[in-house]
């Protein structure tokens, strides 16, 4: 799908055209301290796809100036994530490499009379901030002379204070309007290990100083971010204006993209697996990149679903099953649909020989005929899902089998159930039938209609599989949860796992491989399968409101 005109983007041709760039230069900017969710698919998409559309380039650059939860395993797992949805960087940048450079732009702050070295500690700090509706007020400190800040900043990089003792502070305005515009905090003291940069440092940038000099430094045009740092932007501005940078980017933001069901934020998440409520960010229950993926939601279906929620200077929440619908237009016509009984019954058939079995030709996938064909195994035992036979047909609706009733089992024979074999809580554990070998599949056979053409699978050649079905992890919300916390609203049925058996042409099947099991729905094969059972998880429905 391209992506359709946005305003980002009109911006971005006016800006060529009236030549106050000569080519669009764009970075995606995450902080290597968590995986990738959903969400950041919209800011990837907005970032390679805008600057594409003009032949322009884009940066991967961590935003790694906090060292308190950053670690090398997100980095590479933030690299894995943009190759998979298939976007290259133009380059991989680091904002701990411009620390030097930020470090020298503080001094010249400082030089400037525009910084200064607090002592106020941080509660002290946001009670001076003041509020929306009053004023700040002057730290005492705020009139230290440049020699002093000078010596004081150079002190903290040097190691001589503890974390919070002090901070530098942008020389701004205790009363604007805006409190981003409050005299910011620029640096802070932490003396943690950086997971590039080791002990180097202990004072470290904050965001909103930082991220202005690294797309200065690196020549971004047009600054793309979400909605919430738009009052931002006026310090953004400011530190441009007052660091003398060489090269002046803009920022521009867009509204973040919610779905329901799935929250969207890297606590969450990192609580989620910190507490053992998943078995990790690739968890296919998780609204992560990996746990998409894993769950069997293609890069196609994802790059499709962000581009279709468009692009606004609002937040939006998009159903869920928008995002079925997405990969089940990518998959209908490509993937292979082989026989799955998640719910096994088994199904004998008394008058077909013992022992004998059968190949019978069966489409790759009904809709596709280039798909070719492939065998299926058929015999005396099979199994149907245990959804497909009642006892007493209840009523003409009824399409599947029952006593007394025939249908066709599909691509093979007609057969009848004539009794049922019951354990003794009184459990159906096997349906007595009888085929028409007139009847096979192909034979041109039209003397009657059957009730119905439901899927099986041999019993001989079937491969035991676990079935993963799952609902959202969050319930939905109703008056009385709704104020809870995200951890008192998880889904005890969020993961459901169903052993049945699926074809033998599956057994070569890989972590990835992606199907239409027939009647059942989109299903992936997961990395937790080994030799003597499958395992696959359910990625979505065949139709919207699908249930098992
Ligand atoms: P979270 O709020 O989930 O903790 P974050 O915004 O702090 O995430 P970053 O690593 O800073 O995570 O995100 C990188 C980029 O992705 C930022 O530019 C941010 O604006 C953008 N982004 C994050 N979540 C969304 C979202 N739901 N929709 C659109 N853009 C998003
Ligand atoms: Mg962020």
């Amino acid at each position: 799908m391209e992506e359709i005109s946005n305003y980002i983007k009109t911006i971005m041709a006016e800006d060529l055209k009236s030549g106050k760039v000569d080519e669009i230069v764009t970075r995606f900017p995450p902080e290597p301290n968590a995986y990738l969710h959903i969400g950041h698919a919209r800011a990837i998409i907005t970032n390679f796809e805008s600057a594409k559309a003009f032949g322009g380039k884009t940066n991967l650059r961590f935003d790694d100036t906090n060292p308190t939860k950053e670690d090398n395993e997100y980095v590479e797992a933030i690299k894995a994530d943009l190759e998979w949805l298939g976007y290259h960087p133009n380059n991989v940048f680091f904002g701990s490499d411009y620390f030097e450079a930020t470090y020298q732009k503080a001094i010249l702050l400082i030089k400037k009379g525009l910084a200064y070295v607090d002592d106020l500690t941080q509660e002290e700090i946001s009670k001076y901030r003041g509020t929306l509706t009053q004023p700040g007020k002057d730290s005492p400190y705020r009139n230290r002379s440049v020699e002093e800040n000078l010596d004081l900043f150079e002190r903290m990089r040097n190691g001589e204070f503890k974390d919070g003792e002090k901070t530098l502070r942008a020389k701004i305005d205790m009363t604007s309007s805006n409190i981003n515009m409050r005299d910011p905090i620029i640096y802070r003291i932490i003396h943690l290990e950086h997971h590039r940069q080791g002990n180097k440092w202990c004072i470290y940038p904050m965001y909103d100083f930082a991220h202005p000099l690294q797309d200065s430094f690196e020549g971004i045009t047009h600054s793309c971010c979400s909605l919430e740092f738009d009052n931002h932007r006026v310090l953004y501005d400011w530190v441009i204006e007052n660091t003398e940078v060489k090269h002046i980017p803009h920022q521009y933001e867009f509204g973040r993209l919610n779905i329901t069901g799935m929250v969207m934020s890297k606590r969450y998440l990192r609580t989620l697996v910190d507490t053992k409520k998943v078995t990790g960010y690739d968890d296919p229950r998780m609204p992560t990149l990996v746990g998409l993926k894993r769950r069997g939601f293609t890069a196609e279906s994802i790059k499709n679903f962000v581009l279709s929620t468009g692009l606004s200077r609002v937040n939006s929440t998009v159903d869920y099953q928008a995002l079925e619908e997405a990969l089940r237009d990518d998959l209908k016509l490509k993937a292979l649909r082989p026989n799955a009984v998640i719910n096994p019954l088994l199904v004998i058939i008394d008058n077909y020989p013992e022992g004998q079995i059968e190949y019978l030709d069966c489409p790759n996938n009904a809709e596709v005929l280039e798909m070719g064909t492939r065998k299926i195994a058929f015999s005396k035992y099979v199994y149907i899902e245990k959804a497909d036979f009642i006892e007493e047909k209840p009523n003409k609706k009824w399409k599947r089998l029952a006593l007394g009733v025939e249908v066709r089992l599909m691509h093979a024979y007609f057969i009848t159930a004539t009794s049922v074999e019951k354990d003794s809580a009184g459990n159906i554990i096997a349906v007595h039938t009888t085929y028409d070998p007139e009847t096979k599949s192909g034979s041109g056979f039209d003397g009657r209609k059957p009730n119905g053409n439901i899927h099986f699978v041999e019993r001989t050649t079937a491969i035991p599989a676990d079935f993963r079905i799952f609902e959202a992890l969050i319930l939905p919300e109703t008056e009385e949860n709704k104020d809870l916390d995200f951890m008192e609203k998880l889904n005890p049925n969020s993961l459901t796992v169903v052993s049945g058996y699926v074809e033998e042409s599956l057994k070569n099947t890989k972590p990835l491989d992606h199907y239409q099991f027939v009647r059942n729905g989109y299903f992936t094969t997961d990395k937790d399968s080994t030799k003597d059972k499958l395992v696959f998880n359910c990625t979505c429905g065949l139709k919207s409101s699908f249930k098992l």
